[in-house]
């Protein structure tokens, strides 16, 4: 047995509620559309300052997924301006409901670039925002050029932004799916990731539905996927950090994913 938090990506309109249907100490959630430049909304009802004091009161960690749309890698303008000032936005937002950090995608750049404009696109984009909480990058599955998938693209992302004076603030989000179906082996994907960042915050656990390096990004419950138990296991155990599974609900496959990860851990 672990005393390693396990929760759930749940729903953002009452996700306290959600969490209490699962017995979770935590939950990641979106504010707002996840495909929307429009900006964070809090569908609580209690607003932003009543999640905050609701989940305090709980005793449950928030955690605020980014909308997938957030591409600060990009050399498109018309891309990358209106998503670091998106970033800005949900730093703000998830902030403001006193959320352990906000996970986004490490983004890509067009097929035809250098990635090095990508890298130090990340570090500018780093170094202009105000970064409230800790910023946890999150390795993606597939993608043209992109900036996360790979390990060695990974390591040139941390150099790029190592320098910056908030590199303390920017930590990483594996999600163990996205690094199997991206090509990563999964048996040496934590002392690989450690290597490079130092630090791994937070794990989204997730089977897949898709093979090894296939570069595809479907989650499944663990055990319906093509991940190995025993290795998804071990990864969650080495890494040592809270795990968010963003496997399909509702509660009860949820309930029943957490379970079957405890068995393993
Ligand atoms: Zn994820």
């Amino acid at each position: 047995m672990t005393t390693l938090a396990i929760g759930a990506h749940v729903d953002q309109t009452d996700p306290l509620a959600e969490a209490k249907a699962r017995n979770a100490p935590l939950v990641q959630f979106f504010l707002g559309d996840p495909q929307g430049y429009q900006g964070p909304e809090f569908a609580y009802a209690g607003g932003a300052e009543g999640l905050k004091a609701d989940a305090e009161a709980a005793g449950v960690d928030l955690y605020v997924h980014a909308p997938y749309i957030i591409n600060v890698a990009t050399t498109n303008n018309r891309i990358r301006i209106p998503s670091r000032k998106l970033l800005q936005q949900h730093v703000d937002a998830a902030a403001s409901i006193g959320a352990k950090g906000l996970i986004v995608h490490g983004g890509h750049v067009n097929k035809a670039d250098d990635p090095a404009t990508g890298f130090d696109n990340w570090r500018k984009a780093i170094e202009a925002t105000d970064l409230k909480l800790p910023l946890l990058i999150e390795n993606t599955a597939g993608g043209d050029n992109a900036m996360t998938r790979y390990l060695e693209r990974i390591g040139r992302v941390w150099d790029a932004i190592s320098g910056c004076e908030q590199a303390d603030l920017v930590g990483f989000c594996l999600d163990t799916c996205h690094a199997h179906a991206g090509g990563n082996p999964l048996e040496t994907v934590v002392a690989d990731v450690l290597a490079i960042t130092g630090r791994i915050d937070l794990v989204h656990c997730n089977d897949s539905r898709d093979q090894f390096d296939s570069g595809a990004d479907r989650h499944a419950n663990f055990g319906a996927g093509t991940i190995d138990p025993d290795l998804l296991a071990a990864v969650v155990r080495d890494a040592g950090a809270p795990v968010v599974c963003e496997t399909p609900g509702p509660a009860d496959a949820h309930v029943a994913d957490f379970a079957w990860l405890r068995e393993r851990l």
